[in-house]
């Protein structure tokens, strides 16, 4: 394996990863529609295309251009409250950019695909940590779309061999100062990076709900740093190339904080106050996920490295310096 394809590769998460291939060696292709991706997170000498996964015509040139040895696909819509009220766009986007990147797979004769899922195919879990074999019943449109895309990897995986990992994350955050890149949604919806936001003075922060039913009444989740989880997406691509077995892969710490707890976190690393609000529930956030992340340890030998300080002084680092993102 030596070139790779990044979907979605000026995104968060996918920036990272191209981060990660270009320093183990790897050729790096990454196709963006810019639409919530920056181009000034896609470093040299990767190279960048821009366009839509959707547009069949444009992957096949890709494709056509350049030597594809497997591909990892970021290229999604990711907000859990924004699926609730617009599904169409979810499906649309996220399972058609998948039918047209398998098409493409299958045209191109490419077998190796490390694809981004999420902890929300599980929707409202009745054990923690969960597995992979638990039952998945999203929530949310957004899990559904992924969960949607799960399946038609299985029907081609059996119909054209197309080997894949899809890859159950829970909450990504952090960020790698030493290539300068970080986390910078407009609007921004995550925790993490709200609560810096506020730390900075840029914004009031709101916390969504404190009558779950959690040791302190607010949504527990499993945060793990972007670092680690590209980490995971690159030995899954190892582990399909040496014929290993499709399938889900959760990618968690195994720890749960709740929101408060972050919060708390938060300002101890910062040393700054982070006044907050409480506010109502957010529609489609279920009280807990916590990741077992036995299967991607045993399977995949990762190592998650980075516990929740490191992910926080990272992602702070990161707002100190871009303070208006990419753009300031
Ligand atoms: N949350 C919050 N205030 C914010 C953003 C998020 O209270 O400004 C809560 C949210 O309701 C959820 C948790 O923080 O309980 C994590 O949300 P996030 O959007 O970061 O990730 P998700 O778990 O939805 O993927």
């Amino acid at each position: 394996m030596k070139t790779i394809l990044v979907a979605g590769g000026a995104g968060y998460i996918g920036s990272h990863m191209v981060a990660l291939l270009l320093e183990r060696g790897y050729e790096v292709v990454v196709v963006d529609n810019l639409c919530t991706g920056h181009w000034q997170a896609v470093k040299a000498p990767a190279k960048l295309r821009v366009g839509d996964v959707k547009d069949q015509a444009f992957l096949d040139r890709v494709f056509t251009e350049f030597p594809i040895d497997g591909v990892i696909n970021f290229a999604a819509f990711s907000l859990v409250g924004e699926s609730v009220g617009n599904p169409l766009k979810y499906y649309e986007n996220n399972v058609g950019g998948a039918v047209s990147m398998l098409t493409a797979m299958k045209n191109h004769n490419v077998k190796k695909i490390v694809f981004s899922s999420t902890a929300a195919t599980y929707g409202e879990p009745e054990k923690q940590p969960i597995e992979e074999t638990d039952r998945t019943d999203p929530i949310n449109p957004y899990g559904a779309s992924k969960l949607a895309i799960e399946g038609l990897l299985r029907w081609c995986d059996g119909a054209y061999g197309i080997k894949y990992a899809a890859l159950r994350y829970f909450n990504a955050a952090g960020s790698n100062a030493d290539v300068g890149i970080g986390e910078d949604h407009h609007p921004e919806t995550h925790l993490i990076p709200n609560v810096l936001a506020a730390a900075l003075g840029k914004k009031s922060l709101e916390l969504f709900g404190d009558d779950y039913p959690t040791p302190d009444g607010t949504c527990v989740r499993d945060y793990i740093h972007v670092r680690d989880l590209v980490e995971a997406h690159l030995l899954a691509l190892e582990y399909l190339d040496r014929g290993g077995e499709s399938g889900p892969f959760n990618l968690g710490s195994g720890d749960g904080y709740s929101v408060k707890e972050i919060v708390e976190t938060a300002r101890r690393v910062t040393g700054k106050e982070i006044p907050a609000a409480m506010k109502p529930r957010r529609p489609g956030d279920p009280p807990t996920l916590i990741a077992s992340n036995r299967k991607a340890k045993e399977v995949l030998g990762w190592v998650p490295k980075r516990g929740l300080e490191e992910i926080i002084a990272d992602a702070w680092a990161w707002h100190q310096s871009h303070p208006n993102g990419y753009e300031g």
